[in-house]
């Protein structure tokens, strides 16, 4: 027998249309790149997202075609994200910070049709637009005053432009939820880049799971600013979850330095951020020195790659921020983990509720993991038997786009490349990424747990741990270290501040001291490059 309920598809029209009839005038303030502050309301947002729709009717795109954009976090991006897949077509949402060869391989592996760029990377369109095959149309976003005159790309019109020739009337489709909505490529550090293809369904499920109190907590009440880039892994999610809630949406463009950062939360009042260590990295570095407090600012979503636990300390002590510490991926939406206390955690000191914090936390509900050993039996959730994370749920790949990469599962569970432990309270902790584990005499060391050590010290300003071959160990783990301006460390002083925090034999062998470490495209340390770098290095005594 069937429930007799509306058997109403899950479609992301239905978010911008909810926003819209609920949260009406709630506001989405954007930073442009033009150089001004935009501020208008869902209401307007729909309107135009419907406008957006018909655009792209006209263009005669069909259903499914991708639209491809090369945008910051601001409304006209927001705009693509429901009038594109709300409409049956395809969101492609490109990391620009990739190299520009990629770029054209992931338009042309894509298939895109539209290119929808903001100014900032006209310079990368026009190299190359002579290499995307798919693409027909190119969308600057921004008005006609400001659309570049001699461009050289052929076709190229103002998104401001184009829309003003269609009006906002437009009735969302209705189709099989299952429908393909959105593609995101991984940043490809091995091989070509893989694309996970999310469905109108998996979209919805993700934004009802990552807006529950234990996960992401947003409310009407909220004023966001995802800081996380609409390029990476749809910014988390956060702009399906806003309009889901009715939260206030404020997009800081490409303004992502501290300062930048900084004078938005203030000014727009933001309850709420989200971002990757680096960018709180330079909002604190912003803060510290003219002794700046927030006014507003309550929680900060930190993942992307491990927040340090001196970074979770100063949100709380100095600032009265609360770090929610979180994990996922491109395959998983991105949503996986996210840390928060349970009841009986509260009355525990504060010193041992950090253990917990620094946690990447417990599976939010939609995501089922588990760690298994090599041969794929399940480990322990003891807390100390670290193994392979392996996860499944309704927003978890089950194939690559066009089957790049290869089969993804494993026995009906996607395997995260993660090495993870699980305690008997079900919060989980990424020991390392598999590739960046650090073998040495049959032990694994873990490069997160040096890196953070080092961040601690006073005088760091970034640290990466690396692998070196050894003939005796296998590897035995370096760290490389960025100073802080002014600070005389040494490599002597490095290492004792090491000592009686981890076993000896964790303790790194060799400290570089180095001017800078580069960050990948989606801000991460780049250790394959940090390996290339190193290839003439040789361990003290070898
Ligand atoms: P890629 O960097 O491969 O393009 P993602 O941006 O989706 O892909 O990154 C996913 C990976 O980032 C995870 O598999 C994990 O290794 C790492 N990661 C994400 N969040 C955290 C976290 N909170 N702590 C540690 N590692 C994390």
């Amino acid at each position: 027998m069937l429930g007799l309920m509306q058997n109403q598809p899950l479609l992301i029209s239905s978010l911008i249309v909810h926003a819209e009839r609920h949260h009406g005038d709630a506001q989405i303030v954007s930073r442009r790149v033009e150089g001004d502050i935009h501020r208008y309301t869902y209401k307007d947002a729909a309107a135009r997202s419907r406008q957006v729709a018909r655009a792209l009717d006209a263009l005669e795109l069909g259903f499914g075609d991708r639209v491809a954009t090369l945008a910051w976090n601001g409304h006209r991006h927001f705009e693509l994200y429901f009038g594109v897949s709300g409409s049956g077509r395809v969101l492609h949402t490109i990391n620009p910070r990739l190299h520009p060869d990629q770029i054209a391989w992931i338009a042309n592996h894509a298939e895109d049709q539209v290119l929808c760029f903001d100014l900032t990377f006209l310079p990368i369109v026009q190299a190359i637009a002579a290499k995307c095959e798919t693409v027909r149309h190119y969308i600057a976003l921004c008005d006609d005053e400001h659309l570049p005159k001699d461009s050289g790309i052929a076709h190229l019109q103002s998104f401001e432009g184009w829309l003003s020739g269609h009006g906002t009337g437009y009735d969302w489709p209705q189709f099989d939820e299952n429908t393909a909505s959105s593609l995101c490529y991984t940043s490809g550090t091995t091989g070509n880049p893989k694309a996970g293809l999310y469905s109108h369904r998996s979209t919805l499920l993700h934004a009802f799971g990552s807006a529950l109190p234990d996960c992401m907590g947003l409310s009407a009440r909220d004023a966001v600013l995802p800081v996380v880039p609409m390029f990476h892994v749809n910014a988390w999610g956060i702009p399906y979850a806003a309009a889901l809630t009715g939260a206030k949406l404020v997009f800081p463009g490409p303004g992502l330095d501290g300062k930048s950062v900084y004078e938005l939360l203030e000014s727009e009042q933001v309850t709420y951020a989200a971002g990757v260590p680096t960018v709180w990295q330079m909002l604190l570095g912003h803060m510290k020195p003219g002794g700046l407090k927030f006014s507003s600012l309550k929680r900060t979503v930190i993942g992307g790659s491990a927040c340090p636990p001196a970074m979770i300390s100063a949100f709380r002590d100095d600032y009265g921020v609360e770090v929610l510490h979180a994990w996922g991926m491109t395959e998983m939406s991105p949503l996986g983990t996210v840390c928060t206390l349970k009841n009986k955690h509260l009355s525990l000191p504060q010193s041992e509720q950090m253990q917990i914090r620094l946690k990447q936390g417990r599976a939010v509900f939609g995501v089922d993991m588990k760690i298994v050993d090599d041969e794929g039996r399940e480990l322990p959730w003891d807390g100390k038997t670290f193994g392979n994370l392996l996860v499944r749920g309704p927003w978890v790949i089950g194939a690559y786009f066009k089957g790049e990469g290869g089969d993804p599962l494993q026995g009906g569970w996607f395997p995260t490349g993660d090495v993870a432990t699980i305690d008997a309270d079900g919060y989980m902790q990424i020991t390392d990424r598999s590739k960046d584990v650090i073998k040495s005499g049959g032990e694994w060391i873990s490069s997160i747990d040096i890196e953070n050590l080092a961040v601690a010290h006073p005088e760091v300003a970034m640290a990466a741990c690396i692998g070196m071959p050894h003939p005796k160990w296998d590897e035995r783990p370096i760290v490389l270290v960025v100073k802080k301006p002014g600070s005389q460390l040494t490599r002597e002083a490095l290492l004792a501040f090491y000592e009686g925090k981890i076993a000896k034999w964790q303790i790194p062998d060799d400290v570089v001291f180095v001017e800078a470490i580069t960050l990948g495209a989606t801000g991460k340390i780049l250790k394959t490059r940090l390996r290339e770098q190193l290839k003439d290095y040789r361990l003290p005594g070898l």
